[in-house]
């Protein structure tokens, strides 16, 4: 593995005037399941690596009892997601995707922010957050800006961040219950019968 120089900065914007300071020589890096995975394999060299993990304001995880809004903060990791009694009773949808992703040790590491932006099409992480109609909130060179997490991926590995910008946190919206509708009814067959060869994870 490549020689690199570990970067913790404290808040959003000293990561970012790092990245800006280095720029393509710079990564950022969360949990790093997938970045070291990378770097282990010579796949990403990077000079500066960047860590998220200790800006507080990346791991918030909270709901707001008046509006209903939950917010995700970046780095909350998925092992935080799974044990939080808040998310087991109120957002089961994001406790099964988040409690099925790798292992114990996966889990204990690696963050929805990770997951997100790492956009594997497999992301256990992603399908509650597009379900819950999550907004991506995002940081970086140019100022802040949001974007629905639908609309975060543009292909297999790339989103919508430009370089230097950082996910932030992910609100959502109060859960709505879904009409009731009849598989028997629906022409396409059930959403869940996609081919395995889409999943990474298999
Ligand atoms: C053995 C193993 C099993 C796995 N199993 C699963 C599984 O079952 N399901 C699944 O969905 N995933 C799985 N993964 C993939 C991985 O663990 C998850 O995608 C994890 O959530 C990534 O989070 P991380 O914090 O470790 O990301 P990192 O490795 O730190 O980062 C991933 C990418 O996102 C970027 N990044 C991270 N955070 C931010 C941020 N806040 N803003 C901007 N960019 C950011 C990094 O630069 C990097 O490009 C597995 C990985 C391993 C190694």
């Amino acid at each position: 593995m490549k020689e690199f120089t570990y970067l913790t900065p404290a808040t959003v914007d000293e990561a970012v005037s790092l990245y800006g300071r280095h720029s393509e020589t710079a990564k950022y890096m969360a949990g790093g399941t997938d970045v070291i995975v990378k770097l282990k394999d010579g796949w990403m060299e990077p000079d500066y690596l960047i860590s998220l993990k200790k800006i507080p304001e990346l791991s918030d995880l909270h709901k707001n009892e008046a509006t209903g809004d939950l917010t995700i903060g970046a780095t909350v990791t998925h092992a935080v997601l799974e044990k939080s009694i808040m998310i087991q009773k109120e957002y089961p949808i994001i406790y099964d995707a988040v409690s099925n992703i790798g292992s114990l040790q996966v889990r204990n590491v690696g963050t929805i922010g990770g997951n997100l932006i790492n956009a594997v099409p497999s992301a256990d992480g992603a399908i509650p957050m597009i379900a819950l109609d999550g907004i991506a909130l995002i940081q970086g060179p140019a100022g802040e800006r949001s974007v629905a997490v639908k609309d975060l991926f543009i292909e297999p590995y790339k989103t919508v961040l430009k370089p230097g910008e950082i996910l932030k946190k992910s609100p959502s919206r109060p859960r709505r219950p879904a009409p009731a509708v009849p598989i028997s009814n629906s022409a396409a067959g059930p959403p869940w019968n996609c081919p395995s060869s889409a999943s990474g994870y298999s």
